[in-house]
């Protein structure tokens, strides 16, 4: 074996484990097969090694220095495998790529808001003992939970870290003495608005038991009774053993202890898109502590689960038991970064998903109840016949909304439908469409956890007693609360006594013997329930992909093509021909050159969306669409860049303009037809601000990332053999992991044995990374780094240079023209130095990417703190300078633009180029703008 190969024995076989097993391939037994054929005719001069032998050596990397697949048989009858996440959190922890960027503490960043650490539920909200329990103070590890003392001598309780500036603080509970002759202790009082800064803490638990005497003050481990800030007896001290302490300082052993945030992702797939019948339900997550740029990359989803056959819920509850027994003992990881083992504390920020997957985590009806919303208790009318223009014949299958799984709405412009079928219609009258359509657009009375708990547990306790599958049935419909997995056992309660002709008696024992079958509580309802400090109904955020994007984009869209101008070829060639002269510098995207957008409204994706929502009003402006329908569009058109805004400097500000936008769009939605209130997603938009601040920029929780992870998922659903696809998807995704982690130089044991998976080691001696071959594989960017998902960012400032440029002399550049004694340049330079053009350049917040000359930008000019529009003009770089050695630009030349007007036609700012040019420095704070027409 070489040691530079290792853990592999040689290049074949590490490079043949790594194609077999990159994260973003897919790799069959029979292509390897093939592969192995054509290294071998093609006489390679090493040893080719047998198909058996390679699966043979990926199995047993896979068990020293992999994930594990673990088979669960679930609840609900159905065998799946979920993927181990106790250790894919640990190789989280020993990834430099990903560790350096991780934050274990919530926040507070005043008004500013672009990281979900910052926003209201991490910050505020998760419970004390959910979050990073200790902090480490010159050398002193201080918990939550446990007396401290402060260098003024002040003697408080730390309930909760969190970082302000760059400084870390403590929300503090007060302590008071108690001294008397029966008693010598303390009480603690829970105010709230008790901060102190970490470095004025003195003396942690430990140090303080020992020194309490040396100042006549109680024992901290004499905790006696709680009170709330206004002085009221709350109780007894119930939050420690207070001669213990924290239990994480025992369970954590002097070793640090950090909580790990997650975004939990589920879906359904399509296996085969041809087959409905193949349709997989995955579970995927995101570490929610990695900053906005990087959880938005494909290289930091995780897979946990996937089955064609277990429902969401019944995979939860595999997840879920992994949560609890994190909670219980913490989950041990190397930290490359502090190159020591810590403690790891998982748990869950929030529950991502499509609206009728997250109604599902919520335990609601969805979509189509009465009681549409799983966020509050807004109702829609009382029979669906009340809805105006609303066909009662039953809806053919295409006509079935993917999402809602309800009728599509007739469109506005299609006119009345015309009743061919069905009973007699009840009217809808004026004064019940607006009271409807009034409580619709706002935000109704919120849903609570302990509330539905209530419910769903009444409705176990009236499933327990015969007749009451009406009486369900109704309690369903009148509270939108359905739990699909208590369904499950309510429904087999059902059958019990279902028997006809049988006798009360006969019915009732039947009964009695299922009910002696059924789990124990909690397990009789969702695992949703059991994830600590979640509450499915406010932490469901409102998800843009799919309310805006595949909403009212795809609602508007497929109307404006399928309706507005469906009768009038010319409207619509003039529509097709501007779409493809839409100029799309800055969008991010190829020139738009097919007519997709319009052949196939009825069938595009999010990111076509995402383009048409940018180039929507410059091409409608004058088609002689219908005023209120026009209107719409420019509303929604502008809400779009505000929802999508990565970085919020001022939230309150953020959500008054937020507010106002929704509220205008729903507006002219309203002056246009009332129809659209037929569609939930109208109605669920409004919650959005509410879980902006709670969460953080709605990017952050947008499910763009997880969508494009499951084409992946799709392509190892084809290739695995169909008989377990749950437990091959599962082990192809943690043979990805592995190599993921050995390529990333990811640190792990070196096993001593090669039949087992060594044990955690606090030694750091026994942490190594793989040999220095397959890490110099990754040392710059390859068609195997690209599948691997590792970036290479190029630097803010540096420049691309085309194939073929010219030298310039210093007049000859437009810089040189407009600022011919500019101080940029000395004036050596400006007499005899050459320039050369670049065509692109990298920019600050766009994290290195790449900006062409020409384009639109925010320049924010650190100097006079001036922000302002700008076009890129001219980028130089002086031939043998310092910038030309490291690739970066000399000067960049912008012309100022004014941005105070408005295009009417458009509700667009208008750009005016004014005749001021600017020499900003290369670190200037760029920004590609995509959203300026
Ligand atoms: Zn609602």
């Amino acid at each position: 074996m070489d040691p530079a190969w290792f853990p592999w024995k040689d290049r074949i076989t590490c490079s043949l484990d790594i194609l077999m097993h990159l994260p973003r391939s897919v790799f069959s037994e029979k292509q390897l097969d093939l592969f192995l054929w054509l290294l071998n005719i093609n006489k390679l001069p090493a040893e080719i090694p047998s198909v058996d032998s390679m699966k043979a050596l990926n199995e047993k990397l896979q068990k020293l220095y992999g994930v594990n697949s673990i088979r669960k048989q679930g609840a609900l009858g159905h065998v799946y495998y979920v993927n181990d996440l106790a250790q894919i959190i640990a190789q989280e922890m020993a990834n430099p790529q990903v560790r350096e960027h991780l934050k274990f503490y919530p926040e507070d960043s005043g008004k500013k808001l672009s990281e979900a650490r910052q926003a209201k539920r991490w910050l505020e909200e998760i419970p004390d003992d959910l979050l990073t329990p200790m902090a480490r103070i010159h050398g002193q590890d201080f918990y939550i939970h446990e007396p401290a003392m402060l260098k003024d001598t002040t003697c408080c309780i730390p309930v909760r870290w969190f970082e302000r500036g760059n400084n870390l603080y403590a929300k503090c509970w007060r302590m008071e003495p108690v001294v008397s002759d029966h008693t010598r202790g303390w009480n603690v009082i829970r105010c709230v608005d008790f901060e102190v800064p970490a470095s004025s803490l003195l003396k942690n638990f430990v140090e303080f038991q020992d020194d309490a005497h040396l100042y006549g003050i109680p024992s901290p481990t004499i905790l006696l009774r709680e009170y709330d800030a206004d002085g009221i007896l709350i109780g007894d001290w119930t939050h420690t053993n207070p001669i213990d302490g924290n239990r994480w300082r025992k369970l954590a052993g002097g070793h640090r202890v950090v909580s790990f945030a997650m975004w939990m992702y589920c879906d359904d797939t399509s296996g085969n898109l041809s087959k409905k019948w193949n349709k997989h339900n995955s579970f995927l997550f995101t570490p929610a502590g990695l900053p906005r740029e990087e959880s938005q990359r494909e290289y930091n989803v995780h897979f946990l689960c996937t089955s064609n056959l277990a429902p969401p819920l019944e995979m939860l509850d595999g997840i879920v038991d992994q949560l609890e027994l994190a909670d219980e003992n913490g989950i041990w990881a190397w930290d490359c970064k502090e190159n020591e083992p810590v403690l790891v504390l998982p748990f869950v920020l929030a529950l991502l998903g499509d609206n009728p997957m997250q109604s599902e985590f919520a335990g609601h009806i969805g979509l189509r109840g009465k009681y549409f919303c799983r966020i509050c208790w807004v109702h829609g009318s009382d029979t669906n016949e009340a809805v105006p223009g609303e066909s009662n014949v039953s809806p053919q299958p295409s006509e079935i909304d993917s999402e809602t799984g309800s009728t599509r709405a007739p469109s506005p412009s299609s006119g009345v439908p015309t009743q061919k079928k069905g009973k007699k219609k009840f009217k809808e009258t004026i004064e019940q469409m607006r009271d409807r359509v009034t409580s619709f657009i706002k935000t109704g009375r919120l849903r609570s956890k302990s509330e539905t708990e209530g419910y769903l547990s009444s409705y176990m306790t009236e499933a327990k007693k015969l007749y009451t599958k009406t009486k369900i049935k109704k309690l369903r419909t009148e509270t939108g609360l359905k739990d699909t997995f208590q369904d499950f056992f309510i429904e087999r309660l059902f059958r019990a006594s279902e028997g006809k002709g049988a006798s009360a008696d006969v019915k009732r024992r039947a009964l009695e013997d299922v009910i002696s079958t059924l789990p124990p509580d909690p397990k009789t309802t969702s695992p949703v329930w059991r994830i600590k400090g979640l509450d499915p109904h406010r932490d469901t955020p409102v998800e843009i992909l799919h309310v805006i994007l595949l909403g009212f984009l795809k609602y508007m869209w497929r109307d404006l093509v399928q309706n507005q101008f469906k009768k009038n070829d010319s409207r619509r060639e003039l529509l097709v021909a501007r779409l493809k002269s839409v100029d799309t510098t800055g969008l991010n995207i190829a020139k738009i050159t097919e007519d997709t957008l319009v052949k196939y409204a009825g069938s595009l994706t999010g990111r076509d969306f995402r383009v048409i929502a940018q180039v929507v009003p410059a091409i409608i402006h004058d088609l002689k669409l219908d005023d209120a329908c026009r209107e719409t569009w420019l509303a929604l058109c502008k809400l779009v860049p505000l929802v999508w805004q990565p970085e919020i400097p001022d939230i309150d500000e953020h959500i008054r303009i937020l507010q106002h936008e929704i509220d205008h769009f729903l507006l002219c939605a309203t002056r246009w037809t009332c129809r659209w209130f037929n569609k939930p997603k109208f109605h669920i938009f409004v919650h959005l601000p509410f879980h902006i601040r709670r969460f953080g920029p709605a990017i952050l929780f947008a499910t763009e990332a997880f969508e494009s992870f499951n084409a992946v998922i799709r392509q190892k659903s084809v290739h695995s053999n169909r008989q377990a696809p749950s437990r091959d998807i599962a082990r192809a995704f943690a043979q990805g992991n592995r190599i993921r982690h050995l390529l990333s130089k990811g640190l792990f044991v070196l096993a001593k044995d090669s039949s087992n998976r060594p044990a955690f080691s606090v030694d750091p001696r026994d942490w190594v990374t793989v040999g220095i071959e397959p890490r110099s594989m990754v040392a710059s960017p390859s068609t195997m780094s690209k599948y691997l998902g590792i970036e290479y960012k190029k630097r803010p400032g540096s420049c691309t240079i085309p194939k073929e440029y010219d030298k310039l002399v210093f007049s000859q550049t437009v810089t040189g023209q407009k600022f011919p004694n500019s101080e940029k340049y000395p004036s050596r330079s400006r007499l005899y130095s050459r320039f050369i053009r670049a065509s692109h350049i990298s920019i600050v917040e766009d994290n290195g990417k790449e900006c062409p000359i020409g384009a639109h930008v925010v320049v924010r000019d650190p100097l006079d703190q001036s922000t302002y529009v700008a076009c890129l003009l001219e980028v130089l770089q002086e031939v043998g300078s310092m910038s030309q050695q490291s690739g970066q630009a000399s000067s960049i030349l912008v012309r100022m633009a004014n941005v105070s007007n408005e295009a009417v036609a458009y509700r667009m700012p208008r750009i005016i180029y004014t005749d001021i040019h600017r020499l900003v420095a290369a670190k200037v704070s760029l920004k590609c703008q995509s959203l300026v027409y």
